[in-house]
């Protein structure tokens, strides 16, 4: 008995020390979702030039200001997926968080990947969309524990409750 019972406690803290492995529900009509937590490093962004590297170039249109695609004309407001950004929408880099992965974000809600990010690189970083840049520059950088949700999982107003 006490046997069984090290070997499953030696389970439990090799899953919690590989890290994300800690799940949390999301309790949906039709079921039980299972997300993990993962430590990650969020920023903000709003639709605006200093956000997203864009100007107006002589003839007022907006263009790319910056990087590979620069002078390039630029489609102010709509992501990466195509899709108009709202608030809930997540920049992510999408090797490891593909288009359309729920996110729950303490202080921020539910979001969706959207969206790409230059700088946005790797497992540990999100950039949040928000509809003003005051409301970006409030939020400023914060470490926070996410719940991320499998791929499939439906989308969930920002606002809803969140995952026990
Ligand atoms: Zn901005």
């Amino acid at each position: 008995m006490h046997g069984k019972l090290a070997i499953l406690s030696i389970a439990l803290l090799a899953a919690f020390i590989l890290g994300g492995c800690t799940v949390f529900f999301l309790d949906q009509d039709d079921g039980l979702t299972y997300g993990r937590f993962v430590r990650i490093e969020t920023t903000a962004y709003c639709p605006c030039g200093i956000c997203c590297s864009w100007k107006l170039d002589k003839s007022g249109r907006p263009v790319i200001s910056a990087g590979r695609d620069r002078g390039k004309p630029k489609a102010v407001g709509i992501t990466a997926s195509g899709k108009r950004a709202h608030p809930g929408t997540i920049a992510a880099d999408t090797r490891y968080y593909p288009i359309g992965t729920v996110i729950y974000v303490p202080g921020y809600g539910y979001g969706v990947v959207e969206d790409r990010g230059g700088d946005i690189r790797g497992r540990r970083r999100l950039d949040l969309f928000f509809n003003t840049h005051r409301e970006a520059i409030r939020w400023g950088r914060r470490k926070v524990k996410t719940v991320v949700f499998p791929p499939g999982t439906p989308a969930m107003p920002i606002n809803a409750p969140p995952p026990r």
